[in-house]
């Protein structure tokens, strides 16, 4: 079928809307007219040269919509059913069967490669050239994807549907790793380093958890204050602090070092500053690939502290989505407050917002002209 598309021809040029033909779904799949999708910095690692996944491509994994036609096989949803499409999986490896999508052994190939015509890929440009699409099992930076059965997972009527893709990836990250992984508890102590859309959702999944403190770390003071209207209480304003000084700042709030720390800015001397600021036992979780080298001194860890690289919050995404959506509408997870929308065909100036911190989360309409 014809569908429009925001494709990525050059890993340095801009996005084109483009008209595109996708198949039609086959076993095990579902189409998805798309109602909204966020725009996470992992879509923008094609940017990169070298990186696997090669242009012209259709990105996106943070998509919502509607299901609109089911290939044979497919019993979970139905045409009319309103999903969210998450990271795709195998669902047979040893790590899918014991719960932990994220680290299916195929997750790599399945996600972030995107498929063409040499790997079963269905999209082409006008004039028949294959286009890399099921990025991250989906592709929806477009009117419509093809997507896995198993990686779209229903979501009730009575929600904004447009607005929730950022549960697929974004908020799952920040609110996974804080429920999941780290744990925090009523009465504990936890830092989020650094204020982002993952950054954000974690202090929003802490705070909901009735920790004691949540200190959320960044540079930009507008981002601290928000994490102050959706639950830290208490932030510090890293600008111009050395390690040791943001250390000793996050060990003075929180009485002697926070039980569990969650890294999003991937930036090497953060990490070691969050290392710093545990108390003995605690665990820090680093949610991406950190820039670099990681220094810590060697004695960092000798009081039992954990040091532990966290795939999108280590989620089941079809557990923790109705649970992050239940949370939304009791008002206690207001992820929408992170959220700017934007016509699918502004793409580029998305794109711009986020890098220059002027928009958290973008999430892209189809068919809107406003
Ligand atoms: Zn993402
Ligand atoms: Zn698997």
């Amino acid at each position: 079928m014809r569908i429009q598309a925001a494709v990525l021809r050059e890993r340095a040029g801009a996005f084109k809307i483009e008209d595109v033909d996708l198949a039609e779904p086959g076993p095990e799949e579902v189409l998805v007219e798309i109602a909204g999708t966020g725009f996470c910095h992992t879509d923008l690692l094609p940017r990169i040269d070298g990186f696997m996944a090669e242009p012209p491509l259709i990105l996106g994994h943070e998509g919502a919509g509607v299901v609109t036609a089911t290939g044979p096989g497919v019993t979970d949803v139905a045409v009319g059913s309103h999903v969210v499409l998450s990271f795709d999986h195998c669902g047979t490896c040893p790590a899918c069967v014991d719960g932990h999508p994220a680290y299916c052994r195929s997750f790599w190939r399945r996600n972030l490669v995107g498929r063409t015509d040499d790997d079963g890929g269905r999209a082409r440009d006008h004039a028949g050239g294959s286009i890399g699409a099921q990025w991250f099992g989906q592709s929806s930076f477009a009117s419509h994807a093809l997507a896995e059965a198993r990686n779209v997972v229903p979501v009730p009527d009575g929600v904004p549907l447009e607005l929730l893709g950022p549960l697929a990836c974004g908020v799952l990250t920040g609110a996974g790793s804080v429920f999941r992984v780290l744990q925090v508890a009523r009465g504990t102590s936890t830092a989020i380093y650094g204020a982002g859309a993952v950054g954000l959702s974690a202090v929003m999944a802490a705070a909901s958890a009735n920790a004691e403190y949540v200190i959320a770390v960044d540079r930009h003071r507008a981002r601290l204050d928000l994490a102050l209207e959706l639950g830290a209480t208490h932030v510090v304003d890293s600008t111009g602090l050395s390690v040791g000084e943001i250390a000793s700042q996050v060990k003075k709030i929180s009485r002697g070092g926070t039980d569990t720390a969650l890294d999003t800015t991937g930036a090497p001397s953060v990490v070691t500053a969050g290392v710093g600021a545990l108390r003995p036992q605690g665990t820090l979780g680093l949610v991406s690939a950190v820039a670099g080298t990681i220094e810590l001194p060697g004695d960092a860890l000798a009081t039992g502290k954990t040091v532990t690289g966290i795939l999108e919050g280590d989620a089941v995404p079809h557990e923790l989505i109705p649970e992050l959506i239940e949370l939304w509408r009791q008002g206690r997870l207001p992820f929408d407050r992170l959220i700017r929308t934007y016509p699918m065909s502004e793409i580029n100036q998305a794109e711009a917002d986020m890098a220059s911190g002027e928009t958290i989360k973008a999430v892209l309409i189809p068919g809107a002209t406003t």
